[in-house]
């Protein structure tokens, strides 16, 4: 029953991550609810919160998916009244995911001034050097085959000064919560997938990557090593997921 992904060789990994992806795209958003219990929905909050958006902040959300990220930062500038000159592209590697986004933004009548999508890799992505103010990913960077590359990416396209934000899965702080957590998520949630949608092998994979991401520690190491500064991690939710924070200076 294992979707044997640690044995999966790297130059298939993106292939095989762009499969699964294809595969729940119209089952991701009421997934996302069932398996977090809605919870996600305040992580997100808390981290469009703390990037703090301005006026003419242009952000990049990488791993967008179905724009949940995106359309959060466009609530938080037009209730705060800072939409003049905001910008938010939503960029993923599968279009499966962007259309559904599409289809999302449509009905919840967003302004498509503010909003763009555009198909692409984290890794190598398709936008020109110092673009953006602000890089988000959220619950995208454990998918990627090369960390490194991503946070090279997301250094180039960022303008001096510009910040990286990542939502991410990380390890639980006390070992007795990370041993309840870890039976809901190998027990619980692969079931859960296959009940509701038919597939049990996306889920276990889903599983299968929040184990493998980086800790919190090491992965603040990476995004210095990439040229970040003031790079910050804080723990949501003791330590479920972790918000990692850095400035291109
Ligand atoms: N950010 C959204 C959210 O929080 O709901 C979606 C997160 S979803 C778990 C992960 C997304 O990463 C998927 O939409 C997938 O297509 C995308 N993805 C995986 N590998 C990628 C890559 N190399 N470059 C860009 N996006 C990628």
């Amino acid at each position: 029953t294992h979707f044997g992904f640690e044995t999966v060789p790297e130059n298939e990994k993106t292939e095989k991550v762009r499969e699964v992806f294809e595969n729940v795209a119209h089952s991701y958003d009421v997934m996302n609810d069932v398996m977090s219990v809605g919870i996600h929905r305040i992580w997100k909050d808390m981290f469009i919160h703390n990037l703090g958006p301005t006026k003419n902040t242009k952000l990049l959300d990488v791993a967008g998916g179905t724009g949940d990220i995106a359309f959060r930062f466009l609530n938080y500038v037009k209730n705060s009244n800072l939409e003049e000159g905001s910008h938010v592209t939503v960029c993923d590697i599968n279009q499966a995911m962007l259309d559904v986004g599409k289809a999302r933004c449509e009905k919840l009548k967003y302004d498509s001034e503010h909003i763009s999508w555009q198909q692409g890799n984290a890794e190598e992505l398709p936008f020109e050097d110092n673009k953006f103010n602000a890089y988000t990913i959220a619950f995208g960077v454990r998918n990627v085959t090369h960390i490194d590359k991503v946070l090279k990416e997301a250094y180039r396209v960022l303008k001096p000064g510009g910040r990286f934000m990542c939502l991410e899965f990380s390890q639980l702080e006390y070992a007795p919560a990370q041993w309840v957590y870890d039976q809901y998520s190998f027990q619980v949630i692969p079931v859960m997938g296959q009940i509701l949608t038919g597939k049990w092998q996306p889920y276990q994979y889903l599983v299968e990557s929040i184990r493998q991401f980086p800790k919190k520690e090491h992965f603040k190491n990476m995004i210095e090593e990439a040229g970040f500064r003031q790079v910050t991690y804080e723990n949501l939710s003791l330590g479920i997921v972790a918000i990692h924070s850095g400035f291109k200076l």
